[in-house]
């Protein structure tokens, strides 16, 4: 065990709990009691779980496992909640105190190690992942693997997840992601630019396009070095300390320039990195360090919004959907931005689809991990996607982004519909970026 708790119920955050009155008002929310329709699988269900094992009344901890794994960790019952239980404390907490005492076998405990302490922290690792994709696309590999069927038989869908890979830029184009990149015109802002460990290695284009969208709307851009992954993965999987030490990576590198702003373009690792003054509260030297850089943190959106939009071209009409990444909803609490940006480009129509705080099902690596809840839920979201009969499905996440490819490619709507980041979007509207194809029927 890594922390000093005197306690189980201080290890569980027993006094968080207490808040919770039962009313009831987060499970029209939650997603996985709509689709589940199961008491233990609702937000007041878990925190039930939770309070009865901090009060020794669940004597074996690991009858919390089931319905803590399936929470998405959307957040939305945070929001709805009237009397403000702090439910992500509460997960955290949970899933931390079952990841301490869990049996791992040893393959899956050095996998774990590997991916959370090697490959994620390390930009080198995350280059080489995006190398290996971009080598694997032009080599000729990954349309062999689509024609010989052999994809159809990989575990755990993995097949799927292939068919909706991002297209990845050269190694030669990753190394070339400048240190600097000054303001058009007047400056208005010094910003930071996090890259991310998932979005640099498989999104990378994404990254140079915020950059320039930043500099196209008055930032000089900052990519400062040796910073790492934010830790969200990390902390949903109970590896709490691990994402501490990310946190305080992050703190030690970005603090070195003096930026308006740290901007991000990726709904999950804004909401962890605006929480880092939370996860580091208790540590008196850190504390404030993270007040400060969580206080300085934006997601893209509101940066561009800051500084007077995006000046979009005249394009081709289009009706288009907005899909919300839960955390930017829920946690960030950045809901307006992305709406206003969509609506100020000419020709463009907004529609916004039916339950649209609803989650995806991607929630990080839930859809690997929880395939079939996943894929129950995305199914659920599809329906009101299809119904705005829009051809472009924009979102702000990068886990979003896939899983909504996904749900276009188990729909068949590949011939009329789209899924694109909101920055690719903006930037493709602006004529800072080549148009993505188009979808056949909205050629017309
Ligand atoms: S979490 Fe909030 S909304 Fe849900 S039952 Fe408890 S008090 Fe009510
Ligand atoms: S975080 Fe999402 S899935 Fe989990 S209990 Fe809350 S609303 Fe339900």
């Amino acid at each position: 065990m890594n922390e000093p708790f005197t306690s189980l119920r201080e290890e569980l955050r027993y006094e968080k709990t207490n808040r919770c009155v039962q009313c009831g008002y987060c499970l029209p929310a939650c997603p996985t009691f709509l689709t589940m329709g199961k008491e233990t699988h609702s937000p007041r269900g878990r925190i039930n779980l939770v309070k009865m094992a901090a009060e020794g009344k669940i004597q074996d901890l690991s009858a919390l496992e089931e319905p803590l794994d399936l929470c998405l960790g959307c957040r939305a019952c945070e929001t709805v909640c009237p009397t403000g239980v702090e439910y992500g404390v509460i997960l955290e907490s949970a899933r931390a105190a079952l990841a301490r005492r869990k049996k791992y076998t040893v393959a899956k405990k050095a996998m774990r190690s590997f991916l959370f302490k090697k490959v994620f922290p390390s930009r080198k690792a995350m280059n080489l992942l995006g190398n290996a994709m971009w080598l694997y696309e032009k080599s000729g590999a990954q349309k062999l693997a689509r024609k010989s069927g052999l994809l159809k038989n990989m575990p755990a869908h993995l097949g799927e997840f292939e068919a909706v890979l991002p297209q990845t830029v050269s190694p030669a184009e990753r190394s070339r992601l400048p240190r600097f990149t000054p303001a058009q015109g007047e400056k208005k802002y010094t910003v930071a630019f996090f890259v991310g460990c998932v979005m640099d290695a498989m999104f990378h284009k994404i990254n140079q396009l915020s950059i320039q969208l930043l500099a196209q709307v008055g930032c000089d851009v900052i990519v400062v070095e040796n910073q790492t992954c934010c830790g969200a993965l990390h902390a949903h999987a109970g590896e709490v300390e691990d994402s501490k030490q990310l946190a305080k990576r992050n703190i030690e590198a970005f603090e070195r320039h003096d930026v308006d702003f740290i901007v991000n373009n990726a709904g999950g690792c804004g909401a962890m990195l605006i929480e880092y003054d939370h996860l580091l509260a208790d540590e008196p030297q850190w504390a404030e360090r993270a007040r400060q850089f969580a206080q300085k943190t934006r997601d893209i959106s509101q940066v561009l919004v800051l500084c007077g939009g995006v000046q979009g071209k005249a394009g081709r009409a289009e009706r288009v959907t907005y899909q919300r990444s839960c955390h930017m909803t829920n946690v960030q609490k950045v809901t307006r931005e992305p709406l206003q940006l969509i609506q100020s480009l000419p020709n463009v129509e907004l529609v916004e689809m039916e339950e649209a705080n609803m989650c995806c099902g991607s929630a990080g690596i839930y859809n690997l991990v929880q395939y079939d809840a996943s894929m129950e839920i995305l199914d659920h979201k599809m329906k009101h996607v299809k119904d705005t009969e829009a051809t472009t499905v924009i979102t702000t996440n990068p886990g979003c982004l896939l899983q909504m490819k996904l749900g276009i490619e188990r729909e068949k709507l590949g011939d009329r519909m789209r899924a694109v980041h909101l920055v690719e979007y903006l930037a493709e509207r602006a004529g800072i970026a080549e148009p993505q194809p188009q979808p056949v029927a909205s050629q017309s």
